[in-house]
């Protein structure tokens, strides 16, 4: 449970540039209006004064005001009840005429407030709180058996929060809500896991038994989904336009996020990078399908493919012991040579159909040395349309094996602050 901050660097080496969105001045006056609207309004104008400052801390109130199309006298209307509750700071800037306040800068107060951030594998729980601008602060987990009941398991999660919580000495009434992230789609409300690939579950309802045994309000959403999301706000794709996050772990999923939204295709929720068909004739996948990207890239191919070139395969990352064994050995070259080709064919699939502006490598792809993220680039940029072809930047996640507590963390900010 010791602190830990997180450092970031920027991902895709290139400068990149914030488009200010075309916002049209709006009148704040209309007396015919409901309370009712005025307080959808009010809490609407409120999310988006608190996204502009999460994007771009230190704006003054006049810079506000430009971006969001309101008036000076709206913002500070606005504002004026964080600024009580002490999530949002107001610094004059005093000008060196000493007339008036030139630049009344506002900023979010980052530890005013916290969200509990979970994640949920399939055999351990992670959990971390977290402040405003997603920096974890405390940490907690547990490894559990896969063939445990959901209710078990969930028991077990909100006996870790409430200790971690009681630990910490963080103040309940400083504590926003809970986000879980969870290993399979969740229903159109958040608040429903609906099945598992890994694990036995079906349909648990993770949100209504945790708000009852923790006492916090709960959203759950598809872990990659949420990953993606946290790198899009908080992390190397901040700032971007469009952000995909692939993650390898047991399998290989892929999470979208588009002008700061999280991408909810269909059921599922996730993109289904790990069952695209990047081989014909290949090895049977446990999806039913032939030759997935899968049958290369998961924890448990990559650990079969160690055995068979007898190699430990009882190692922490799989991935990344393929590789460093591959430099000595021409055999371990000659697979991960084929399974670089395999899963650049399968990321072409993505540029091409998506072109995001960056694609931030997860779990365990987060380890992998510098050369292979540039092998993989190379790799990527010739299997996909010419024209597109320079826009492929590629870079690790610095999110780390925690990834699903800051992703279960950001579905929670963006629901309970940010919204
Ligand atoms: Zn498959």
């Amino acid at each position: 449970m010791a602190p830990s901050g997180r450092r970031r660097s920027p991902g895709g080496g290139q400068a990149r540039q914030r488009k200010d969105p075309v916002v049209m001045p709006r009148d704040d006056s209309f007396p015919h209006v409901s309370n009712e609207l005025q307080r959808t309004e009010e809490s609407s104008r409120r999310g988006q004064i608190l996204r502009l400052l999460r994007a771009e801390p230190g704006l003054t109130r006049i810079e506000v005001a430009r971006r969001t199309g309101l008036s000076a006298t709206t913002i500070t209307r606005v504002v004026a009840p964080l600024v009580a509750d002490g999530s949002v700071t107001e610094k004059g800037k005093v000008s060196r005429l000493g007339t008036g306040r030139p630049g009344t800068e506002i900023s979010i107060v980052p530890t005013s407030h916290y969200v509990v951030g979970v994640h949920i594998g399939a055999g351990s729980v992670r959990v971390g709180i977290v402040d405003l601008l997603g920096v974890s602060h405390w940490q907690s987990g547990f490894d559990f058996e896969p063939h445990q009941d959901a209710d078990v398991v969930l028991d077990r999660v909100a006996v870790s929060v409430t200790q971690l919580i009681a630990d910490t000495g963080v103040d309940r009434s400083r504590l926003l809500g809970m986000g879980v992230a969870v290993p399979g789609p969740v229903d159109s409300g958040h608040r429903r896991l609906l099945l598992t690939i890994n694990l036995p579950w079906r349909d648990v309802p993770v949100a209504d038994r945790l708000e009852r045994m923790v006492g916090l309000p709960v959203v759950v959403d598809h872990n990659v989904r949420s990953m993606a999301l946290a790198e899009a706000h908080f992390g190397a794709g901040k700032g971007l336009r469009s952000v995909a996050f692939i993650y390898l772990r047991m399998g290989l999923g892929a999470g979208l996020v588009v002008e700061g939204q999280a991408f909810q295709g269909g059921v599922h929720g996730a993109i289904e990078i790990g069952h695209l068909r990047v081989a014909e004739g290949g090895e049977k996948c446990i999806c039913g399908g032939v030759g997935c990207l899968e049958t290369v890239l998961s924890e448990r191919s990559l650990r079969t493919a160690l055995d068979d070139l007898e190699l430990p395969s009882d190692v922490s990352n799989p991935f990344v012991a393929l590789l460093s064994a591959a430099e000595a050995d021409p055999a371990v070259a000659a697979h991960a040579e084929m399974m670089t080709k395999r899963f650049a064919t399968g990321l072409s699939a993505l540029v091409n159909l998506l072109n995001p502006e960056l694609i931030l490598l997860g779990g365990f792809l987060s380890a992998v040395p510098e050369e292979f993220v540039g092998r993989l680039t190379e790799a990527t940029r010739e299997a996909v349309f010419p024209i597109i072809r320079p826009t492929v930047q590629l870079a690790r996640s610095d999110l780390g094996l925690d990834a699903g507590v800051y992703g279960g963390a950001t579905v929670a900010l963006d629901q309970f602050f940010y919204n």
